[in-house]
């Protein structure tokens, strides 16, 4: 038995999750189905999205993230992918940057360049 702590909404529901062969068999402890949902994730294909900042030409900072979640097995290799990118501006909210970073998840600007 896994215990899980939901992060889909404030309640943080506790959720005890049993697993054969890798597959949840039984989610106990949620408060809603998004909760059911998240933990049989969590304990079998965890996904997180990814939030950071790249350095423009220009030398100045753009807030990025992965258009959706993406396995958490993946995160250091979408890191090093988001570190070694250095694009040019002008940039506005939701250009892609990286199309495909990770499966069919791209890489998009989410604020306005800082110094
Ligand atoms: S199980 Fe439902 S109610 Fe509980 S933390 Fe998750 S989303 Fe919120």
């Amino acid at each position: 038995m896994q215990q899980v702590t939901c992060i889909e909404c404030p309640m943080g529901c506790t959720i005890e999750v049993e697993t054969e062969n890798g597959v949840a068999v039984s989610v106990k402890g949620n408060g809603c189905p998004r909760g059911k949902a998240y933990a049989e994730s969590e304990v079998t294909c965890p996904v997180r999205v990814v939030t950071s900042v790249v350095r423009t030409q220009e030398g100045r900072m753009v807030p990025v993230k992965t258009s959706k979640p993406i396995r958490k097995s993946e995160i250091f290799a979408v890191m090093e992918k988001i570190n070694a990118t250095h694009p040019r501006l002008p940039l506005s909210i939701g250009d892609v940057l990286v199309r495909g970073i990770e499966g069919d998840a791209d890489l998009i600007v989410t604020g306005h360049a800082k110094a």
